[in-house]
């Protein structure tokens, strides 16, 4: 049996590229530089495959910063304001990634997304009326070519047409159909390019398959298709899907279409097995089944993946064993782990390792070898047994929670009145979403410490300056509820992870977020629970300095779960509650010590909402949004309970946001124009608002005048009572001479709305 992977991490062991491309950035590198790093990433990372055993070495899916606006190259989708550059094709590249400063008015990026419901995020290709598809293959022709020198047993790898298609944006007039027309004479030249090449297999990578698509939108993967298949120029053509099911196309992708190989994820793809047993498929299609979890870090249990494959030999003797998505979201290797114990680390498989589960599991279907048992003995050995740090008062807890512990009382509409009552804050009450920017002392005030440079005297010293002359700006510039400024984080979920008993860190575990960026999730390893109080002493120093009111700023159980690799022995609804516990428990504290406002961040609650609208539900809301209300409903109704989202992308699970049960809401908006205001009104959403007025991820300072008028707006919309004027996010990535006249504006603004309001009433 063969095996296969469908991506690899690009970013190096040692963060290679990360640091490539930033001083390429910053000018101290050539082209040449950067590209000669790429390559030599590339071909260490074909050999790691290659001496791992693996039969089908992806070659296409190295990118110098993202997949999808490689695609966007390969098929000419260069939009034309960055045509009118007129640059070279890399710095074209760079220029539609990251935008483009120049005397006459800078041209911006594309825009960025969450890749489905990875933390990984893509380039969205923007097509325009005169957009006109033009294969550029020449890069991926020269990998195949680097490959081939090697002797590699590669598959070339490309995003394919429909799931393109499917998550571009259409600027003009042109929809879908119109450009799945002209798409199809593109790819059909890059088989017959490809076909010229000494490749077996090409993969198309249509991950969009395991979402939701109408019949429209199908009928367009069939012509497309259809269309592709005709002439396959001697390739074989897999059609490679991740991330989930595929049960809306499972018939077409198994009997309408002739596709030689067909990807299935058997990891996140619930569904896949069923459709397969009940449907079957055709034998002259070979089944590539994800069966190795690329999305998590833990090692696989080959007993239980041999069943499934056993399973998958009853359906099919075309059977090549695959990753179940790129290896992309996982760190590269276990190699430079040097922290954690190896008892621990044992239990882990980052991508490197993964190759090797890949090959152990081709041994292990090989009918005989001599040293299979003890193979599976030694696998067997880490499942059995206590793995994990277990809690029985956690689990205890968990047991015994009943519904009063997800319900805040009194209802919603009586605490508003108690804390209007008691807040006395003037209408169109500003505020900020926690953090302030994160200048370079700051930083070193925390790395000083973290590397014992200064001892945890002087850190809480500085941190306290920090924070007090943060509150005095804020009292300065005349914001209603203060902030402390949040400089003891690095980041809003590694913070909380390092406080909460149960949650690891590797000292190197990166994964790839976008372009050069990196972030280290923290693993949940063992059941959760708080040590003691974390940020109870920052925010009662804080609320000591003022008479106003500061929140306490706290990360939300879904965001903190969200962004870690979980556990896999127990439901992400148990892990869920394990930490709203944890977190529960720090909000009673900072109520106690008189903290009268306290904000629970879910940035990334949307974020990994079932790929399956009817999965949503059962499998995600129903735990997650009962988590938040365990973390936040056992205040007193004088205690005013605030949530922060990101991305604003909501409207489809409003409904569900309100029944949070928060006091107050406050999330990014102003880059999205403010369209969500009109669903808010739509649906008469209950909890106070506050949408984001302004954009802090750029660095321009928006005039007072264009702030009124974007509250203007929204007090179109919405009753008066019901707005919170802020930022859109925290400020940590802003400089502060960008984020102090910018809130200087935003207060203006309110102030001269408040004096309208108030003659208007005389
Ligand atoms: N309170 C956090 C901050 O201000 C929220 C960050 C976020 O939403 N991503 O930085
Ligand atoms: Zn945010």
């Amino acid at each position: 049996m063969k095996t296969s992977v469908i991506g690899f991490p690009r970013i190096g062991l040692h963060r290679e590229l990360k640091f490539a491309l930033e001083s390429f950035f910053r000018g101290e590198t050539s082209p040449q530089d950067l590209l000669s790093t790429g390559h030599a990433l590339r071909e260490r990372h074909w050999l790691q495959q290659q001496a791992s055993g693996i039969d089908l070495i992806p070659v296409g899916d190295f990118s110098l910063y993202d997949n999808m606006l490689d695609t966007a190259c390969l098929l000419g989708a260069v939009p034309s304001r960055y045509r009118a550059l007129d640059l070279s094709p890399l710095d074209t590249y760079f220029a539609m990634a990251r935008g483009y400063q120049r005397a006459n008015g800078d041209v911006r990026a594309l825009s960025m997304k969450k890749w489905f419901d990875t933390n990984y995020h893509y380039l969205v290709p923007e097509l325009e009326d005169t957009t006109c598809f033009h294969l550029h293959a020449d890069r991926l022709k020269q990998e195949i070519t680097e490959a081939a020198l090697l002797r590699l047993k590669s598959k070339a790898v490309v995003i394919g047409p429909y799931t393109f298609l499917r998550l571009a944006h259409y600027t003009g007039t042109k929809t879908i159909r119109d450009f799945a027309r002209t798409i199809i004479p593109v790819y059909q030249e890059l088989l017959a390019e490809l076909g010229q090449t000494s490749l077996e297999w090409l993969a198309l990578d249509e991950p969009i398959l395991a979402t939701d698509s109408t019949p429209e939108e199908l009928a367009v993967f069939r012509e497309i298709y259809q269309a592709l298949l005709q002439e396959k120029h001697g390739l074989k053509i897999l059609c490679q899907t991740y991330f989930g099911d595929v049960r809306d196309s499972y018939d077409i992708l198994t009997s309408q279409l002739s596709f030689d190989g067909l990807g299935l994820d058997f990891v996140a793809g619930k569904q896949n097995l069923a459709l397969l047993q009940e449907k079957g498929i055709p034998g002259n299609i070979t089944l590539f089944a994800g069966v190795i979890n690329g999305r998590n870090i833990w090692r696989n249990h080959y007993r239980k993946t041999l069943d499934l494959i056993h399973d998958l030999q009853r359906h099919t003797d075309q059977l090549v064993l695959s990753t179940s998505c790129s290896l992309l979201h996982v760190p590269m290797s276990l190699e430079t782990e040097t922290t954690l114990a190896s008892g621990i680390l044992k239990h882990f498989a980052f991508a490197n390792e993964k190759l090797q589960e890949l090959n152990d599991l081709k041994r292990l279907t090989a009918l005989y070898d001599p040293d299979h048992e003890q193979l599976l003995q030694q696998n067997d050995a880490l499942f059995n047994g206590t793995r994990y740090q277990a809690n029985p008062a956690v689990q205890q807890k968990i047991a015994s929670l009943t519904s009063i512990n997800f319900k805040r009382m009194p209802r919603r509409a009586v605490r508003e009145r108690i804390q209007r009552e008691l807040f006395q804050l003037p209408v169109l009450p500003t505020t900020t979403i926690g953090s302030f920017p994160q200048t370079a002392e700051v930083r070193k005030n925390r790395a000083d410490y973290k590397h014992k440079r200064i001892t945890p005297k002087q850190y809480i010293r500085q941190n306290k300056q920090f924070i007090a002359d943060c509150i005095q700006l804020q009292e300065k510039l005349g914001l209603d509820v203060l902030v402390h400024g949040e400089f003891e984080r690095n980041d809003m979920v590694e913070y909380f992870g390092e406080h909460l008993d149960g949650c690891l860190f590797t000292s190197n575990g990166w994964v790839q977020s976008y372009g050069s960026r990196c972030v280290k999730p923290p693993v949940i390893w063992g059941d959760i629970s708080r040590r003691s109080p974390i940020t109870v002493k920052w925010s009662v120093y804080a609320q000591s300095l003022t008479q106003r009111f500061v929140k306490g700023m706290l990360t939300g159980p879904v965001t903190i779960l969200n962004w870690s690799f979980p556990r896999e022995d127990i439901s992400l609804k148990e892990s869920a509650f394990q930490i709203a516990l944890a977190i529960r428990e720090e909000v009673l504290d900072l109520e106690q010590h008189g903290i009268r406002i306290i904000q629970i961040d879910e940035a990334a609650l949307r974020e990994k909402l079932p790929l399956h609208h009817a999965d949503w539900y059962p499998e995600y809301l129903d735990w997650a949004i009962a988590a938040f209300r365990l973390a936040s409903s056992g205040v007193r109704p004088e205690t005013q309970i605030h949530t922060h989202m990101c991305y604003s992308e909501f409207q489809d699970i409003i409904y569900d946001i309100d029944a949070m049960d928060a006091d107050v809401i406050t999330f990014e908006s102003a880059r999205s124009d403010l369209s969500l205001i009109d669903t808010l009104r739509a649906v008469n959403f209950q909890t106070q608002t506050g949408p984001g007025i302004y954009d802090i991820h750029s660095p321009r300072i928006p005039s007072s005048k264009e702030i009124e008028h974007s509250i203007l707006r929204i007090l179109d919309k919405l009753p008066l009572n019901k707005v919170w004027v802020n930022p859109d996010c925290g400020l940590k990535t802003r400089r502060n001479d960008e984020a102090t006249p910018s809130l200087k504006h935003m207060i203006t603004a309110v102030k001269h709305l408040r004096q309208k309001l108030a003659e208007a009433a005389q």
